[in-house]
């Protein structure tokens, strides 16, 4: 079959970029080589694979889990099964941390809880040199995922990883700056996506007390784990941020800043510790 009659194919399953970027990755060509190699002849085993990847999209698996890789920040990452799909809305945080860590000198100690893939923590690691990361999921795939992506980007040598659930992480050491996605959906929640829903994990999305749960253990967390000018940043769920506020001026937090996302929605949620 020619490579322009596969494509044809497959977007009568499935949205045109999908189909583009699952025919380019099994092919290892980019997309103006697709275009413009439309006459070539694929061969039976390709075929069969562009038909397998395609049925699957189109049943609503996720296209990174297909390809194996998601854009995030400045990168490309490593993703699979058993880790969230790095979402643009999270590199509001790494944008976040970076503003608060530019310009420190001398080695910086970053905390990211529930790395998952590891793109928010190894996004600032890989931006900022002196950035020392510790990276702590409970998920043995979210470590070795994690490990990966550092090796991928190069800093492995400054990148700590840590199984352990961040309400029983004991470390040493205190931390400049910690960042979390947690899982922050209640489980009542009807909003969430269905096939989010179906092929994501469901510890990295959904937290008991309609959400908060990791919220508000996490936030308490940080605190203890900061040191003096330290800053925590969560993501949140957009109807989230009144409550956050409040559970990070409980714990102590100073300088707390709401921050909208691209789309208009509270989407993080910030704090400075500044006394304690
Ligand atoms: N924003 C994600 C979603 O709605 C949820 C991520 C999370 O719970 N941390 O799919």
């Amino acid at each position: 079959m020619r490579l322009a009659d596969a494509l044809k194919f497959s977007l009568k399953k499935i949205p045109r970029l999908d189909a583009e970027l699952i025919i380019c990755n099994i092919l290892s060509i980019d997309r103006p080589q697709m275009l413009t190699h439309g006459d070539e002849i694929i061969s039976d085993k390709i075929l069969k694979k562009i038909k397998e990847q395609v049925a699957k999209r189109a049943e609503g698996f996720p296209t990174a889990y297909i390809l194996g890789e998601k854009d995030f920040y400045k990168h490309t990452f490593k993703v699979a099964p058993g880790v969230l799909i790095p979402r643009p809305e999270t590199e509001l945080l790494v944008e976040g941390a970076i503003e608060h860590l530019r310009g420190n000198q001398g080695s910086v100690q970053v905390l990211d809880m529930g790395c998952g893939s590891g793109c928010l923590g190894l996004s600032i690691a890989a931006e900022l040199k002196n950035v020392f990361l510790t990276a702590v999921d409970i998920s043995k795939d979210a470590i070795r995922i994690t490990e990966d992506n550092a090796r991928q980007l190069g800093i492995a040598n400054r990148t700590k990883t840590k199984l352990a659930s961040v309400e029983n992480l004991s470390v040493e050491q205190k931390f400049n700056c910690i960042v979390a996605n947690p899982p922050y959906i209640a489980h009542h929640d009807l909003d969430i996506d269905p096939s989010v829903k179906r092929f994501e994990p469901g510890e990295a999305l959904f937290a008991e007390e309609n959400g908060y749960e990791k919220i508000r253990a996490w936030s308490l967390k940080a605190w203890d784990l900061l040191e003096k000018g330290g800053f925590w940043a969560t993501e949140i769920g957009h109807t989230q941020s009144e409550r956050t506020y409040k559970i990070l001026e409980t714990a102590g937090f100073n300088n707390i800043k709401i921050t909208k996302d691209l789309s208009g929605k509270d989407r993080m949620v910030s704090g400075v510790k500044l006394y304690g």
